[in-house]
């Protein structure tokens, strides 16, 4: 174990707000002074002044900051395919301590990272695999599992908090085999944090009653962990504790953790030497990927502790909306768990994508009652409502920022309203 990821552990221990780890002011970036020439509206400014952006459409929009970058230009590397790079060697014997999983294998994206679980859990064509509606594999990986991996998907009704049902789960499971009408059963897929539920935490519960339906049937149970380091700093646990659950899980370092790219696939040593293998077949297999591998040894060893501020200004953030005079948006506050806020609009007449466009526009007006331009980008999500994201380039200030702009843009929209009535 490194250092490093001793110094994790410990971290873990007394709770991530007491001790957090830093190095070399990677955290904060200066957001750029971006002079911003917005659409052909009659109120757009046409030179504003210093103009601040706070982008919180996602935690992938993050760039490197000095001590990363450093890292990967002093990185020792070598061919991985030949198994011969030392940093991307490092990097997953580091993550499979930290998982508490037998091995580990970079991969390039966490959708590739899906798919190759996919592939080796389900090796016969026509495999089934039991997923819920609104997750990610479902609904954002192209299809990829039937698509690439001949493999047969069954949906569970996403609920609320990233759950499912566990009655509806066992229903769903297939008891014919080797009856020709029936696919097999074979996987199970989670995911935790919950993207298209706000970043919702699932319960440990949940994660051992899945786990012990899956050992009754002979399921293999998959996590789809993008973003599970933020489940565990939300409960403030160590990431093995939530994994042990689980047969494999797949965690992005390029979301909120910051690399520029990269996901870590864990799982026993036979998993991982057949994942190897799909890896290769789906073309991600990469030669000098220590230069990846240094940012992500960073991103996992180091960043995970700063996760609490992004939880914290996320909080923030929604706490504020709560509290905005005109009352606009509409925000369940116990749903807000990790870096990602869901809300919606009181108002019928404010579509999402125009309030969305609102937040990005900087008016006259605004720039006299600010004192400043600031243009926040969020994107319109499922369900009508819209989402924004935290992650290592939205500083507190910033969070002061959007808060203000949307207050703004509430008074505007409150204003127009009356103004055409
Ligand atoms: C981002 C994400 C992925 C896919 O990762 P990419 O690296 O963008 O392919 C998978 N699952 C979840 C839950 C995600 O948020």
């Amino acid at each position: 174990m490194s250092v490093s990821v001793r110094s994790l552990v410990r971290c873990v221990k007394f709770r991530w707000v007491s001790e957090r780890i830093r190095y070399g002011g990677c955290c904060l970036r200066v957001v750029n002074q971006v002079r911003f020439y917005h659409g052909n509206s009659s109120t757009a400014v046409r030179d504003p002044g210093p103009m601040h952006t706070v982008d919180l459409r996602s935690d992938t929009v993050t760039e490197p900051g000095a001590a990363m970058r450093t890292a990967m230009v002093q990185a020792r590397v070598g061919d991985d395919v030949f198994g011969e790079d030392p940093t991307v060697n490092e990097l997953q014997k580091v993550a499979a301590d930290m998982f508490g999983m037998e091995a580990a294998l970079f991969v390039p994206t966490g959708t590739m990272s899906n798919l190759i679980a996919v592939m080796v859990h389900c090796r016969e064509r026509g495999d089934e695999m039991i997923v819920g509606d609104l997750s990610h594999l479902h609904i954002y990986e192209q299809g990829g599992s039937a698509q690439l991996a001949g493999v047969h998907s069954t949906t569970l009704t996403t609920l609320a908090d990233g759950t499912f049902d566990l009655e509806q789960l066992e229903s769903k499971i297939r008891h014919g085999y080797p009856d020709e009408h029936y696919p097999r059963s074979r996987l199970v897929c989670l995911e935790n944090t919950h993207n298209i539920m706000g970043g919702r935490v699932l319960p440990v519960s949940f994660l051992q009653q899945v786990r012990s339906i899956a050992d009754k049937y002979g399921l293999a149970v998959h996590m789809d962990g993008a973003r599970v380091m933020n489940a565990a700093v939300a409960l403030g646990v160590h990431p093995s504790v939530l994994l042990k659950h689980c047969h494999t899980v797949s965690v992005c370092l390029s979301k909120g953790l910051g690399a520029p790219a990269g996901t870590m696939l864990a799982g026993s040593k036979e998993f991982i030497q057949r994942a190897m293998r799909a890896r290769k077949a789906l073309g991600g297999g990469m030669r000098q990927s220590g230069f990846l591998a240094a940012a992500g040894k960073i991103a996992l060893v180091d960043m995970m502790a700063r996760l609490e501020e992004d939880h914290k200004n996320a909080r923030t953030f929604a706490k504020a909306l709560t509290q905005c005079d005109p009352p606009l948006y509409h925000v369940d506050l116990s749903s807000v768990e990790t870096n990602i806020v869901r809300f919606s609009l009181r108002v019928p007449g404010l579509s999402p994508a125009r309030f969305c466009e609102l937040m990005e526009e900087v008016s006259k007006e605004e720039v006299a009652a600010l004192n400043k331009g600031v243009r926040v980008l969020m994107f319109p999500h499922v369900g009508g409502t819209v989402r924004a994201v935290w992650h290592l380039n939205v500083s507190e200030e910033d969070t002061q920022l959007a808060i203000k702009k949307a207050q703004f843009v509430a008074r505007q929209f409150e204003l127009k309203s009356a103004e055409s009535t």
